[in-house]
């Protein structure tokens, strides 16, 4: 059957259509015919990228940066609806297209950001799916909005389809309450929801999978740490298959320092710089999201390869933002060991971790106490590549696997149809 994978931000929508059905699954033998991304919709003009793919194997390089020059031309989508009409015509065109017509499509996988507590795994989207992604609109007020607007846009044009959500959220519901509670008089949780929800699941969940299957050990018989680093950053320790912490909380705000955000801090000082800087909650909410983390550190850029560049040219704030960012995911390594009694295997994976091999050296500099140790050549050799980059002797393996959430869209949109648990 052939999945068209959706993944709706608030001014882009990012798609994939992949071959795939249970057989396929079971073998690995899923093909992703082509894929894509509608940026900067409601802009004039916004863009498209596309790439057809037709025979290519699974494994799906970075799509932003791999897409050769002449496949990103502008477009004028006014909104998400015409996006993904625009995403159809394509798909559907004659010479560059992959399909005659959008009914060869038989099904579609949603992203959907915040699934509260309510979903806990992928679900076929009914009326009462919509009404409780609804409800979690509050826990993501940029995100569920624009998977919504995605859904009913896509729902318009493929009415006869059966649509699936795929929750960033649910695969950390797992977590224990120990884990997953803050420190707030317990009625704040009971009736605002307020607790760690955790991001990036559909990455952790993949890349411990890909684990598995690299090693031959299912990850259900293994304690993993994982790390996914990207504009956004969080790590998620895995015991037995289970997400039992992650770093990401209530919001994504919470955890590593990221491009823009800050990661850990007291909540105490937004509180006094608030007051002392007359800032309103929209300026405070931008100054800890926007103008924080890697970019508000170096001065620099959020972007990683130009503070590493910038600190290989001796910018001294580049060279800080860089120590303070392998320091934290440090820390959380140390700490997820300790609350799993011990780790058997660390990943990395995003923009940055598989691609910094100098923020994967760092980050696990030192560690050798607990037995984790870095092979400095094949570091070096995995850059962009999957692969083990600890030595022959370290006892935790250390790996870069490049993430692949398309995959695990398509996937359990294939599952949740076919009726299959997992
Ligand atoms: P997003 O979270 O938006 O999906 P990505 O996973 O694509 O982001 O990660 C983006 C980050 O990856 C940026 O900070 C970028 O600089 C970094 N990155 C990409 N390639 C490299 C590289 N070769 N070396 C270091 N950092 C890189």
């Amino acid at each position: 059957m052939k999945v068209l994978v959706l993944n709706c931000g608030s001014s882009s929508v990012k798609f994939q259509l992949i071959e795939t059905d249970l057989q396929r699954i079971d073998q690995q033998e899923e093909v992703v015919l082509a894929q894509g991304l509608v940026e900067k919709i409601g802009f004039s003009p916004s863009i498209l990228r596309y790439q057809r793919l037709n025979e290519n194997p699974l494994k799906m390089p970075e799509l932003k940066d791999t897409l050769p020059a002449p496949d990103k031309e502008p477009i004028e989508v006014l909104g998400h609806e015409e996006a993904i009409q625009y995403v159809l015509k394509v798909l559907t065109d004659a010479e560059r297209g992959v399909v005659s017509s959008p009914d060869e499509i038989d099904a579609v996988g949603h992203r959907v950001v915040h699934g509260g507590e309510r979903f806990q795994t992928s679900v076929l989207i009914t009326d009462e799916v919509v009404e409780g992604i609804h409800a979690c609109v509050e826990f993501a007020p940029l995100h569920n909005p624009a998977n919504l607007k995605g859904y009913y846009a896509c729902k318009e044009v493929l009415p006869n389809c059966p649509h699936v959500a795929v929750f960033d959220t649910a695969f950390h519901q797992s977590m224990p309450p120990k884990a997953y509670l803050y420190g707030l008089p317990y009625g704040i949780y009971q009736k605002h929801g307020i607790r760690r929800y955790g991001f990036h699941g559909i990455s952790h969940r993949y890349v411990s999978y890909r684990l598995g299957q690299l090693t031959g050990v299912h990850r259900d018989e293994l304690r993993i740490i994982t790390c996914h680093l990207g504009n956004g950053c969080s790590m998620t320790a895995l015991d037995h298959g289970r997400s039992v912490d992650t770093t990401m909380g209530f919001t994504p705000l919470e955890g590593l320092l990221m491009g823009t955000r800050t990661g850990d801090m007291d909540p105490s000082i937004i509180l006094s710089i608030a007051a002392k800087e007359e800032l309103t909650w929209g300026e405070a909410n931008s100054l800890m999201n926007k103008h924080s983390g890697l970019l508000g550190i170096s001065g620099v850029s959020s972007d990683m390869r130009e503070i590493e560049k910038a600190a290989a040219e001796g910018n001294e704030r580049a060279k800080l933002a860089l120590d303070m960012f392998s320091y934290r995911i440090k820390k959380y390594l140390g700490a997820y060991a300790a609350a799993m009694g011990g780790v058997d295997h660390v990943i990395f994976t995003g923009g940055i971790g598989e691609n910094s091999e100098m923020v994967r050296r760092d980050s696990c500099l030192g560690l050798g106490f607990m037995g984790v140790e870095v092979d400095e050549q094949r570091n070096k050799k995995c850059v962009g590549h999957e692969g083990k980059i600890s030595t022959e002797s370290s006892r935790v393996g250390v790996w870069a696997i490049p993430t692949n959430e398309e995959l695990v869209f398509a996937r359990d949109t294939v599952r949740c149809i076919e009726g299959v648990t997992k």
